[in-house]
């Protein structure tokens, strides 16, 4: 909070406050550049998708995709989503950005399985902005007609905190998705507030839990009380369970033996560029 820390800054003295503020005003220029480099992004052909592969827990079967969104800027050089989905979401340009993210995912899968790739689901992040819209579902029936890709086959990642803003709004919305055929996941599960109760009222398909938890699970005893007390909670609720930042074979293992549906990180593989994931897909597509 801004405020917060010109307080702290100004009782740590006037020096501080200086230096400070002028690296807020350092912060407020990189974002306006940002911003205003972003409105062209999309007509100067500079985002691009990614695919990370995601897993039944055996590690050996993919059950589908998670696209994620990449921005090579001419001169400034990969932008990663964390700097600039968030100021695409305050000034709105999330909403075209996001529809062009709905388009090419489903485009292309419908692409790969026309290829001869076995069907999996392709999951995309729709952040609180766009779910806010009322014609978030008519962007989403646009998406499916015209890429031609089967309703079940495209996932919507949503987080705690984007359904919590308004629940009984986010039940209807859902709701409606559910009915159309999408499959639904909560991102990020465990890092945002949010109600069991209500929880218990989304018509949703998946969990997912968040990295952090995942991270430290062979030493901390909490986060693996958390991770496993979640897979636990999700399968009491009818869900099934996906980790995610799955790096290393310990990590594996703790949650396949603790009934992890499926897992996605980069043991398995990091996001791949388009014509490498469906190569990795359809590479791994037979095996047994
Ligand atoms: P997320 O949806 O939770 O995506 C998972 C992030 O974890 C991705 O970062 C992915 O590259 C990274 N990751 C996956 N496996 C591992 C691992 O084993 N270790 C580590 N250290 N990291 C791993 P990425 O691609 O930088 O995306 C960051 C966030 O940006 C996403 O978090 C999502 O919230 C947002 N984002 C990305 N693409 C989109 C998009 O198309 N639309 C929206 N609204 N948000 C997006
Ligand atoms: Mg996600
Ligand atoms: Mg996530
Ligand atoms: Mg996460």
């Amino acid at each position: 909070n801004a405020d917060t820390a010109m307080y702290h800054a100004k009782a740590a003295g006037r020096n501080n406050y200086q230096f400070f503020a002028a690296d807020m005003n350092q912060q407020a220029t990189e974002r306006l550049d940002i911003e205003r480099k972003l409105r062209h992004a999309i007509s100067r052909n500079e985002l691009a998708l990614v695919y990370q592969p995601q897993f039944a827990s055996d590690g050996k079967h993919p059950t589908g995709v998670e696209a994620l969104i990449r921005w090579h800027h001419p001169s400034d050089g990969m932008i990663p989503p964390d700097r600039f989905i968030p100021i695409a979401e305050e000034t709105g340009m999330i909403v075209e950005i996001g529809d062009w993210v709905m388009h090419t995912a489903c485009r292309e899968m419908k692409h790969w399985i026309d290829s001869g790739l076995k069907p999996v689901r392709v999951a995309v992040n729709v952040s609180a902005r766009q779910l806010r819209r009322r014609d978030f579902c008519e962007t989403v029936a646009g998406a499916l007609a015209e890429s031609g890709l089967p309703a079940e086959l495209l996932e919507l990642e949503i987080t705690e905190s984007s359904v919590m803003e308004n629940p009984q709004e986010a039940i209807l919305i859902l709701e409606r998705l559910g009915r159309m055929g999408v499959s639904l996941a909560i991102d990020d599960f465990g890092t945002g507030y949010s109600s069991l109760a209500y929880l218990k009222l989304f018509p949703i398909d998946h969990l997912k839990i968040d990295r952090s938890f995942v991270r430290d699970i062979e030493h901390d005893l909490n986060d693996r009380a958390i991770a496993f007390g979640t897979i636990a909670l999700a399968h009491s609720l009818g869900l099934n369970v996906i980790a995610e930042g799955v790096e290393t074979p310990d990590q594996l293992e703790l949650l396949r033996s603790n009934g992890c549906d499926e897992v996605q990180g980069y043991l398995f593989s990091k996001p791949l560029t388009g014509g490498a994931a469906f190569a990795f897909l359809h590479a791994n597509a037979g095996a047994e």
